[in-house]
């Protein structure tokens, strides 16, 4: 069963710790965003003890403005020290799935300020009450394996499936995807999934005698099927999306196997797949288990990779397994570096050792982990930024989070859909969530 409400990351911001977040360049900055990075990039050092003052000047008279109807929120794998900023002023941190629920379960909270991916935002605003408005501190903060998953690129592609496999086809959508996306699997008689619930949403499906779509990402696809003891030769993978984008026409020569092989398919996935989980080789797993860690990794890393680790699950489960390691404990974990890093630091607080599965400390496997840069995108001038735009009543509308909107994250540029589009797809993305929640809480 998924989560069902916030839990403290326990995340503490020492006093003399750097806030190391990456300077981003001012031209990224949105105009009304940019006298807030001057000011940032003007201070003399990232201590929090110069940090944090300017910050405050900016957060605690939004924080007082807004009182109690004011919420922010941001995701485990923020970089920098925007997780623990967030934390610092009363807000929480979470992973997709929960950061989901936040205004559907706190209707007091009329204004909600995420620092994370839009996708994330705008799961909160599919399920949000009327009277709440949700904000992304920086609307280019895009998750690239959403980024090859736009509803332009898979519309076509569904409706071909669709055509030839009418309602024997159910589209199950990871929480990772625009609420177009989710509100395709809802118009499916599908559901959405998050990892930790894949299993059991595709399993679902399956006892129905559906064929599975799941959209977007091929690997937890892949690892759900393994884990599911699906015939591997009944699973097929389309291609990367990369490849013609959204020009993607099913074919003899577009698809491995061709018709047959997606006729014969118990679930044919979107080619999708996240460049920070992708990194990961049985090569890593094996060095680390050789020196005595216990490696887990995220489900979004290689069928290959998950095979040979220890344990894999959501990023809830990585963090249940820091936090209740005991003392001597050594983990590898193979998921996203931010959160690595702030499991090394709690790790540390409590004699556990907590490595980054690629962060290999021998030249020759010139490997090392990485973060989630998109998500990075949100830094301090962001958030003080939006909560002193909002608290002046001028936030722009670019940062106002709508269920449907469809940003590119490279322009900025977003689509809209009209208000009676918009009510249509936010039923359809609703119930597909919705259907997610009973699959996962039945007995
Ligand atoms: S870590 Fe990967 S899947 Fe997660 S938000 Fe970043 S790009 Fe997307």
């Amino acid at each position: 069963m998924p989560p069902t409400s916030l839990q403290s990351s326990g995340i503490v911001l020492q006093p003399e710790l750097p806030i190391c977040q990456t300077d981003l360049p001012l031209d990224w900055y949105q105009a009304e965003f940019k006298p807030y990075a001057e000011e940032y990039l003007a201070l003399p050092d990232r201590k929090p003890s110069t940090v944090l003052p300017w910050l405050d000047s900016y957060v605690k008279p939004a924080q007082t403005h807004f009182g109690d109807a004011l919420m922010l929120v941001a995701h485990f794998y923020m970089g920098g020290e925007i997780v623990k900023l967030v934390e610092r002023y009363g807000g929480s941190v979470a992973d997709s799935y929960q950061l989901a629920l936040q205004a559907a379960r706190h209707p007091e909270k009329k204004v909600i300020v995420e620092s994370a991916v839009h996708f994330m935002a705008e799961a909160i605003a599919i399920l949000a009450h009327a009277d709440q408005q949700v904000w992304i501190t920086n609307p280019k903060a895009g998750c690239t394996m959403e980024m090859l998953a736009k509803d332009w690129m898979v519309l076509p592609t569904a409706e071909q499936l669709i055509e030839r496999y009418g309602d024997e086809l159910v589209v199950v959508a990871y929480m990772n995807t625009g609420g177009r996306l989710k509100a395709l699997a809802g118009r499916t008689g599908g559901a959405v999934c998050t990892s930790s619930n894949a299993h059991k949403v595709v399993k679902w499906a399956l006892d129905r005698k559906k064929k599975v779509f799941f959209v977007p990402d091929q690997h937890l696809g892949r690892n759900t099927a393994r884990k599911l003891g699906l015939d591997p030769t009944r699973v097929v993978a389309l291609p990367d999306p990369q490849i013609g984008r959204g020009a993607l026409k099913l074919d003899e020569r577009s698809v491995a196997g061709g018709f047959a092989a997606l006729d014969r398919a118990q679930m044919i996935l979107w080619g999708a797949f996240c460049g920070v989980h992708t990194v990961f080789e049985p090569r890593h797993v094996q060095y680390w288990k050789d020196r005595g860690y216990t490696v887990l990794v995220h489900p979004e890393s290689k069928v290959e990779v998950v095979e040979v680790a220890d344990g894999e699950g959501s990023t809830n489960f990585l963090w249940d397994a820091v936090m209740k390691a005991p003392r001597g404990a050594k983990l590898a974990i193979g998921t996203e570096g931010h959160f690595v890093r702030n499991a090394r630091e709690q790790g540390k607080q409590r004699g556990v050792e907590i490595v980054h599965l690629a962060d290999i400390p021998d030249p020759a496997y010139r490997s090392m982990g990485c973060g989630c840069a998109t998500m990075s995108r949100n830094d301090p001038p962001h958030l003080a930024g939006m909560l002193d735009l909002l608290r002046k009543g001028v936030a722009p509308d670019a940062n106002r989070v709508l269920a449907g909107d469809m940003v590119d994250e490279t322009t900025g540029v977003r689509d809209r859909l009209d208000e009676s589009d918009r009510a249509a797809m936010i039923a359809d993305a609703r119930a597909s969530l919705e259907r997610m929640i009973a699959i996962t809480e039945a007995k």
